[in-house]
């Protein structure tokens, strides 16, 4: 069967985020088959860790049967209807409700989507649309940050901070900007900084505040390197968008509903922007659903108005993904999971920490909850980065997946960094697993540079 599938997906299945010619050629490093709690099972029975909860999503761990009870019920009761037109259903509105009660403050409306590409241009047209109601329709702008990532959309590729991406089509559209992450002291307003034009507030001034709708970030940044802001950053962010009359966008798609141990990712910071964008955790990955969450004065200024609100998609409010999106958060809180998240951090950054002390070539290892990562460097004390010829990241994870655990290798611009984002149930055994298997993929990967 294995080799039967394998040629099938050569001939006719073209993957997202892969090499194609690879692919054609080699066919899937693996077929996952099945899934329970941290662990998966590839077509011939080998188990695989999942030291990414797959992509950043599966926070529940696999095989949570009670994920698939609702969703069955929900098919079986109302798998579809439409949210257009004003149509409502009991999933959709208690879920609007079930998020707006975990955002902070005001943010008390909900928009639904099927996925967090979908989520983020939602909230780039909401954000010009205020802006065009409240009679300032030159704000068309979004700025962003280098390496943020924010989907593949039209929209949302524009935002992203990883040139990668906009590599596929022509020029990337003018209203996208890109401000260095995380250069507090310009964002604080220090003009004699020497990368202040490059950073948001420079950014704004050069532009001009009455052009730009919103800026977006992720609280931390995940796919381009699982970056944490300094302490102060979002709040100077907070701030100098209510000095400028901007709209704060948080892109909370990897960060939400308990990965870094709070409901948001701002919530470390207690910082309430106006939007944020979610998706991924929300269902816990087991059925596609996405969304923004917005502050009253937006939906406020959209009810001022007769007019349509000419955005929605077939899917906004699915009534099956809305039905599992409520069974999730319930789990969440009924299982404490949260508090595991923020127990299992300690474990996690002690295992970091031994990495560094026992792996000549690890640095800057980082984790908020069960959002982790680690760095290579060829000379870690002098910053020196391996030749981009050894992979050295991507040598690791390999090194690691021959040993069935899976990770992510993020090396964009010649960076080396190992991206660990386990499921939110995993226990302390589990978790000294994984680093188990990378202390053994990172000694195999030191003796192959001999
Ligand atoms: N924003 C962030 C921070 C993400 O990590 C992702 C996906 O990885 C997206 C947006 C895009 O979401 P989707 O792939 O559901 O369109």
């Amino acid at each position: 069967k294995v080799n039967e599938l394998t040629e099938l997906d050569k001939e006719h299945y073209l993957h997202p985020l892969t090499p194609p010619k690879m692919q054609y050629e080699q066919g899937p490093p693996i077929i996952v088959s099945e899934g329970n709690g941290v662990y998966v099972k590839n077509e011939s029975g080998d188990t695989f860790i999942d030291g990414m909860s797959m992509l950043w999503n599966v926070n529940l761990g696999h095989g949570q049967e009670e994920l698939g009870d609702a969703a069955k019920e929900q098919m079986k009761t109302l798998a579809f209807s439409s949210s257009f037109n004003g149509y409502s259903h009991e999933p959709a509105i208690r879920l609007s409700q079930k998020i707006a009660s975990m955002a902070p403050e005001d943010m008390n409306v909900v928009f639904f989507t099927s996925g967090g590409s979908e989520a983020n241009d939602t909230a780039f047209k909401l954000a010009k649309y205020y802006w065009k109601l409240k009679g300032q329709s030159s704000r068309n702008k979004v700025i962003s940050l280098s390496r943020g990532y924010h989907g593949v959309a039209q929209g949302s590729t524009s935002a992203t901070g990883i040139t990668e991406f906009n590599s596929l089509v022509g020029p990337k559209s003018p209203d996208y900007l890109h401000a260095e992450p995380h250069l507090l002291d310009c964002e604080l307003g220090d003009r004699s900084h020497e990368d202040y034009h490059k950073s948001v507030r420079g950014i704004i001034e050069q532009e001009g505040p009455e052009n730009i709708a919103a800026i977006i970030l992720e609280p931390i940044m995940g796919a381009g390197g699982v970056f944490t802001p300094p302490e102060g950053y979002l709040q100077a962010l907070r701030d100098l968008c209510d000095e400028k009359d901007v709209l704060m966008i948080t892109d909370e798609i990897i960060c939400g509903f308990g990965r870094t141990g709070k409901n948001f990712g701002v919530d470390n910071w207690n910082v309430t922007p106006d939007m944020l964008t979610f998706a991924k955790g929300s269902t816990s990955g087991y059925i596609p659903l996405g969304g923004v969450v917005m502050r009253e004065k937006i939906r406020d200024e959209m009810v001022k108005t007769d007019d349509v609100l000419f955005h929605g998609f077939t899917y906004s409010g699915h009534p099956t993904s809305c039905a599992v999106a409520l069974k999730n958060l319930e789990i969440i809180e009924r299982d404490n999971v949260m508090d595991n998240v923020n127990n299992m951090e300690q474990v996690f950054k002690a295992e970091l920490q031994k990495l560094e002390d026992n792996h000549p070539h690890v640095t800057k290892s980082r984790a908020v909850g069960l959002l982790g990562a680690f760095e290579l460097y060829a000379d870690r004390d002098k910053e020196k980065p391996f030749d981009p010829e050894t992979g050295a990241s991507f040598q690791v994870v390999d090194e690691c997946f021959k040993r069935n655990l899976i990770l992510r290798s993020i090396d964009w611009n010649g960076s080396n960094i190992v991206a660990i984002a386990p499921p939110l149930i995993a226990n302390k055994e589990e978790i000294e697993e994984i680093f188990k298997i990378i202390d053994e993929g990172l000694t195999a990967f030191e003796q192959s540079l001999k």
